[in-house]
């Protein structure tokens, strides 16, 4: 078996735009021949933690993909995702938080919500029969997108996870649990993107999806092939592949084979490599969580009271602080009215906010300017090492990643 395999070191937006181009060209031999192609990306929304968390795609990294699809002259390209259940009941779009729509709007590509999609079946454990959206399988050439991460349930999340967000709302995706990894393999049997692009720029290791702690990892990882990526991925963190739940259950399907194997360990990840943090939850969600005791928990999580008081603040509250939860679906949203700046208080020699934003304003000149194009992804403004850049408005949910990951965001950037 032939495999192809990039691995891009990159920092900036415009070393992203860069090395991400010129990668993309070895693979253009895959791309449809009609400009008029329906192209998918889907990235990962997980939920409305930005890309400096380590929890979701880097806007920089789509924008870069974008560019490469607009200037090879493609004209029908879509940002989908069917971004996590708890955030879609809550009714909070986290393709607005994390400014998915206006870099769509700027780079005059479509965004589709695929919770709200039509559904085509395709096959679960048990004869169950689950919805993903129609928009991906109709899709001329799709592009998964995944953040480099861990996971507290899956071991960690890559390619072949990062599909279980082209299911269509909470009622397909929490028909994956019961036999997570052998379903998030049978969506993958099913849902086969041309083109598999890793975002670990910055990557989380620890408590992930949510909880985890960011880290600089600095890569990019292109392919055609999840098993391999989700592999090499496992390799690069230091993991055993065999603690990756997803990529046991795709061995046990024959799936993931002695050539992977072969083919991972042979690749030079000198200057990539790092030991990840386990996903280690506290005693008592990994009791709950333990694949043995999981369908008494879904028995009781998917029932009409239960799913009634997860929306409470205080029984939600109480679910994140036990680690049962992820997230605490933060209903206020930020109101943001521009920046201010302090040029006093930049650094000079510092192009951080420069580096960072994903639509190349000429940062920090006129980050403070009306009308200059910003699309309010905050990158500039929590990258800022000085507070030269200040946020003006209200911060709503923002204040609670603050709240988090204010300092290690700005270390590590
Ligand atoms: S100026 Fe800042 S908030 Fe606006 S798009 Fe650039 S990085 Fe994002
Ligand atoms: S990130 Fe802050 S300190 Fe650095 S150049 Fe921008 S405004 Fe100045």
């Amino acid at each position: 078996m032939a495999f192809r395999l990039d691995i891009i070191k990159a920092y900036s937006v415009s070393e992203i735009e860069t090395k991400v181009g010129e990668a993309l060209k070895r693979y253009a031999d895959l791309l449809p021949g009609a400009m008029s192609a329906k192209i998918v990306i889907k990235p990962n929304m997980n939920s409305n933690m930005n890309a400096l968390t380590g929890n979701t795609t880097d806007l920089r990294l789509v924008a870069s993909v974008i560019k490469f699809l607009k200037n090879c002259g493609y004209r029908d390209i879509s940002i989908a995702e069917g971004t996590n259940s708890g955030f879609y009941r809550s009714g909070i779009s986290v393709i607005s938080r994390l400014s998915f729509d206006r870099l769509a709007k700027y780079y005059g590509v479509k965004v589709i919500d695929l919770n709200y999609s039509k559904k085509v079946e395709i096959d679960f454990e048990d004869g169950v029969k689950a919805g993903v959206a129609k928009e991906i399988i109709d899709a001329d050439f799709l592009i998964n997108m995944p953040k480099l991460k861990t996971h507290f349930e899956a071991g960690m999340s890559v390619c072949l996870k990062n599909l279980m967000g082209c299911l269509v709302g909470q009622e397909n995706k929490k028909k994956t649990h019961l036999h997570l990894a052998k379903n998030i393999v049978n969506i993958n049997k099913r849902v086969k993107p041309g083109l598999h692009i890793v975002d670990g720029l910055i990557s989380m290791e620890g408590l992930g999806p949510t909880r985890g702690t960011p880290v600089r990892t600095g890569v990019v990882l292109i392919g055609t092939d999840p098993y391999l990526l989700d592999l090499v991925s496992a390799r690069l963190a230091d993991f055993d592949y065999k603690k990756v739940r997803t990529l046991k259950a795709a061995e046990d399907a024959g799936l993931l084979t002695k050539d992977h194997l072969r083919f991972a360990s042979s690749i030079d990840l000198n200057g990539v490599k790092r030991k990840f943090k386990e996903p280690v939850a506290n005693a008592f969600a990994s009791f709950i969580h333990s694949p043995k005791r999981q369908k008494y928990f879904l028995a009781v999580r998917n029932t009409k009271v239960f799913n009634h008081l997860c929306n409470t603040r205080f029984f939600g509250n109480l679910l994140f602080k036990t680690g049962l939860r992820q997230d605490n679906f933060i209903k206020t949203e930020m109101e943001f009215k521009g920046f201010s700046f302090d040029r006093a208080k930049c650094v000079k020699g510092c192009t951080k906010c420069a580096d960072y934003c994903p639509v190349k304003l000429k940062l920090p000149d006129v980050v403070a300017a009306k009308d200059n194009g910003c699309i309010g992804c905050q990158y500039c403004f929590l990258v800022c090492p000085s507070g030269a850049i200040g946020f003006k408005g209200s911060l709503g949910f923002l204040s609670e990643q603050l709240r988090q990951y204010e300092r290690i965001t700005k270390e590590i950037a």
